[in-house]
């Protein structure tokens, strides 16, 4: 089933920082990596951690939300995202990186925020509601699954986060969130919490390589950053293109063509790509020759990647530690949040 676009909340998604920002971000455990993390958010991560205060949160509690039987798919891929943070450039001096299931404090403000969010506005959320048709969950969703949203909440919130670097299926998520920080500022009767925007990037949706879905470690239909040259090749060569673009000299299409759409997202050459797309309009470019231009263009930027993270993953006591030490950080501003979230329902008795 295609995946529904998410309505695009204008209130909260922003290009406009201020000085005072935290961001706070994330990825589920559930695989490595992809290039629709790396044009969605990580890139916008690893200029963020230059200027302002950076979280990011292995989400394994909420990997397990649809993989609750199947744990090692979870609890396997911890490293592997965190490996996948540093190839990209996160430098774990300048960003926390933490693990989500150490935290007790995020589980807590869960069941907090919980008791003021009805189940109809959860299956109302728009990203919810596609994820659940596109999982198959029949009769039996998981009571984790659908309150994830929840979840998330108190991920953002926890550690103050304001300006959150994400793709655009995360809109009705951060919405979401806003609503249950208002209702904690209402009961608290002062603002305790505050609200975030997104931080949406060029490219806030990448489909996958058959044009249809949102690339997705869940779809089978992502191109990872660990790919090999092999891989890389394979992807490019199975794109989906114009399919009435038969004949070299036929005119093509470029809207929805993946090949241009990821020419568009990761060719550093705006003005070559757009002389591309002339020629393929007009007809004389065949879509061998623009598929051999992304493949280049795609071994270049995970050649780097895939070297550097070879290294990191000859050394998973390394990668452990940091998770370890950035998760001891995190404890603290967690559990200062959870105080004053108590402290709202008056349960700070000692
Ligand atoms: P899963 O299928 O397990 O949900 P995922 O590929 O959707 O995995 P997430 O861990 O859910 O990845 O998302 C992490 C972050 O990456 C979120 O901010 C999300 O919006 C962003 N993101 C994921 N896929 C894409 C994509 N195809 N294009 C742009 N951003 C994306
Ligand atoms: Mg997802």
């Amino acid at each position: 089933m295609k995946n529904q676009t998410p309505r695009h909340t204008s209130a909260i998604h922003t290009s406009v920082r201020h000085s005072s920002d935290k961001i706070l971000t994330g990825d589920r455990a559930t695989g490595p990596l992809h290039i629709g993390h790396f044009v969605g958010s990580l890139q916008q991560r690893v200029i963020l951690q230059e200027q302002y205060q950076q979280t990011i949160l292995v989400a394994d509690m909420q990997g397990l939300t649809d993989n609750g039987y199947h744990p090692e798919k979870v609890s396997s891929n911890i490293l592997n995202v965190v490996a996948d943070y540093l190839c990209v450039g996160i430098d774990p001096l300048k960003t926390t990186i933490c693990l989500q299931s150490a935290i007790p404090a995020l589980a807590e403000l869960t069941m907090y925020y919980a008791n003021l969010v009805s189940v109809a506005r959860l299956q109302r959320n728009p990203t919810v509601k596609s994820e659940i048709a596109n999982k198959s969950f029949g009769q039996s969703i998981p009571a984790g699954f659908l309150t994830y949203p929840i979840s998330q909440a108190a991920d953002i919130t926890a550690f103050n986060g304001t300006l959150i670097p994400v793709g655009e299926d995360q809109l009705p998520l951060l919405e979401q969130t806003n609503e249950i920080v208002r209702k904690i500022n209402a009961i608290a009767g002062e603002n305790i919490l505050s609200e975030c925007r997104a931080l949406l990037s060029k490219v806030p949706r990448l489909p996958g390589a058959d044009g249809k879905n949102k690339m997705s470690k869940s779809m089978h239909n992502s191109l990872l950053l660990s790919a090999s040259e092999k891989d890389i090749s394979r992807v490019v060569k199975a794109m989906y293109t114009d399919p009435k673009h038969i004949n070299i000299n036929d005119a093509g299409q470029v809207e929805g063509n993946v090949v241009f759409t990821y020419l568009d997202a990761f060719h550093t050459d705006c003005e070559y790509v757009e002389n591309l797309k002339r020629q393929y309009r007009a007809g004389g470019l065949g879509d061998g020759k623009t598929k051999k231009i992304l493949e280049e263009c795609l071994q270049d930027l995970l050649r780097p990647m895939r070297e550097r993270r070879l290294v990191l993953m000859n050394d998973k006591a390394q990668l452990l530690e940091i998770l370890k030490q950035g998760t001891a950080r995190s404890q603290e501003e967690a559990n200062q949040v959870l105080h004053r979230v108590k402290g709202a329902f008056g349960l700070n008795l000692f």
